[in-house]
């Protein structure tokens, strides 16, 4: 079998790798990729490094020309990029396909800010003194990647590092080195040069670290669990470096009795539990006024008897499998605790056999629940969903923002007072009225408050914010 190697100093290199399994089925190996080590991670580090200088006076044409050829190869190769991550990650087909277009449409928006790059020029308070103020690019990027959207974030951090003229050594998550590796491939033949975007594919513990213990990244980019975005933190105030963390959610999705019941069952099926409930943005608290409550649950648990769990690229599938068998485990301890803790167990739980091995879990919902169980405040990552009954809006809102969490929050509601109020007073990174918490545009801004990020939001113009600094210089006319 072919080794996906990793690309340093413009070099395929590496004859040491590790099997990238389908969760759909245990016994088929996508294919084997690199295994990196902390040399690997020091070389291609050094790499960035000398690329930078040249990188960054690069002309904004040249990385226009890079960036879109690159969205326009990944837009072509929809369907094959898209059954690679749907084999590697577990997604239903169409979701995987629907990520991979996102991909291209990143690729495409920052090759046309290359183009729009500015800066201000200002009149000085003093006479004869003129004020420019222009955005460098910081240096070299490290990119961490987890492995729940293994094309879309790769795309929405090394789009915007090579656009505003970074260099870049790039970790995508063990589980799904495939789609990463692909990406890579593609900028590297669009014509990027030596050393400019480097891939080290790897253990987190070996390569993510060697990243962290670097003393030469200027900033790092980090998509994953609270607990390792803590540790690029302190890793990054020990060398002074600039950081960027998008972590962990637990979004609640608030039902009013004045919902529109069919849109409310849409959203919160749609945000708990496709793409398996492994999304960060993922509604896993459905928060439901006492009015509604009963209708609702009635109408949800018809809604997930009809969804179908099985082989992400059957076209019947509706939920494809849990990602690997230590998350499976984790979604099923998650179960048995709320059980213990008093939570009713209203649809799920269970394992599911198929033609194949895989991880498959039924959608779980739970209701009854109280929002201080742990099913309700700690991140599972999975299909499992507390539903928790609340007297009113204002209880709602209450609850939606009794979190250590705030990436993003819904409410289902057909006031326009409520969803105004909500717009203003839910203590979340982005809101949606009336749609699914998951689900965002590739232009705007995305990130969260409270313990679910850290730094400047990612994606749309608002990107520029981390991946360059700003330089104000004076001169004498
Ligand atoms: P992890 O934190 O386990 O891993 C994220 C990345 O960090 C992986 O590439 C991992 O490598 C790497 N890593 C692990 N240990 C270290 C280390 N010591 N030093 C440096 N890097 C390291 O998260 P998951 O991959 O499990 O992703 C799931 C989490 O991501 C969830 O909590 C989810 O909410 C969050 N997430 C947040 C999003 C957001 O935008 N807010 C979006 C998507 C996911 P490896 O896996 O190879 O070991």
């Amino acid at each position: 079998m072919t080794i996906y190697q990793n690309l340093i100093a413009g070099e395929w290199v590496g004859s040491d790798a590790t099997e990238n399994i389908n969760p759909s089925n245990t016994k088929e190996v996508v294919g084997l990729y690199a295994n990196g080590s902390a040399t690997d991670t020091k070389a291609a580090i050094a790499a960035a490094k000398a690329a930078f200088p040249a990188w960054s006076r690069s002309g904004i044409w040249e990385r226009h020309v890079i960036l879109k050829k690159a969205g326009d190869e990944i837009m072509a190769r929809k369907d094959e990029l898209g059954a690679l991550l749907a084999r590697e990650e577990g997604k239903t087909l169409p979701e995987a396909i629907g990520e991979t277009i996102r991909a291209s449409q990143i690729f495409e928006f920052f090759a046309g800010e290359a183009l729009r790059l500015a800066g201000e020029i200002i009149p000085s308070v003093r006479p004869n003194i003129g004020v420019e103020i222009t955005r460098d690019p910081l240096g070299v990027i490290g990119i961490i990647t987890p492995w729940n959207f293994p094309i879309a974030i790769p795309a929405w951090k090394i789009a915007p590092a090579l656009c505003y003229g970074n260099t870049v050594v790039f970790k995508p998550a063990e589980l799904v080195p495939g789609c990463s590796w692909a990406i890579v491939d593609i900028l590297h033949r669009a014509g990027l040069p030596k050393g400019v975007l480097n891939l080290v594919m790897g253990k987190g513990s070996v390569v993510g670290q060697a990243m962290l213990d670097s003393p030469d990244l200027a900033g790092i980019t980090f998509t994953g669990s609270t607990g390792t975005g803590k540790r690029v933190a302190v890793a990054s105030l020990e060398h002074n470096r600039k950081f960027q963390l998008e972590m962990g959610g637990k979004n609640p999705m608030v039902v009013l009795d004045d919902a529109d019941l069919t849109v409310a069952v849409e959203a919160a099926a749609n945000s708990g539990f496709f793409s398996t409930g492994q999304r960060c943005t993922a509604s896993s608290r459905l928060i439901v006024t006492e009015g509604i409550h009963d209708k609702f649950v009635a109408a949800l648990t018809e809604k997930l008897k009809t969804l179908v769990v099985d082989d992400a690229m059957k076209p019947t599938t509706h939920i494809g499998p849990v990602v690997d068998e230590r998350q499976l485990k984790t979604d099923t301890d998650y179960i048995e605790i709320g059980k213990k803790e008093g939570a009713k167990l209203a649809f799920g739980g269970e394992l599911v056999t198929r033609e194949t091995p895989g991880f498959y879990l039924q959608p779980t919902l739970f209701t009854e629940a109280t929002n201080q169980m742990r099913i309700s405040r700690e991140e599972i990552f999975g299909p499992v969903v507390s539903l928790i009954r609340v007297k009113d809006y204002d209880e709602a809102l209450a609850t939606a923002n009794d979190t250590p969490f705030g990436l993003s929050a819904g409410i289902a509601t057909t006031s326009l007072k409520h969803a105004t109020h909500f717009k203003r007073n839910v203590e979340a990174g982005m809101v949606m009225v009336n749609l699914p918490t998951a689900g965002v545009d590739f232009h705007v801004p995305f990130g969260g408050r409270k313990g679910s990020s850290y730094g400047p939001r990612e994606q749309g113009k608002y990107a520029a914010e981390f991946y360059t600094t700003v330089k104000t210089s004076y001169t004498l006319a």
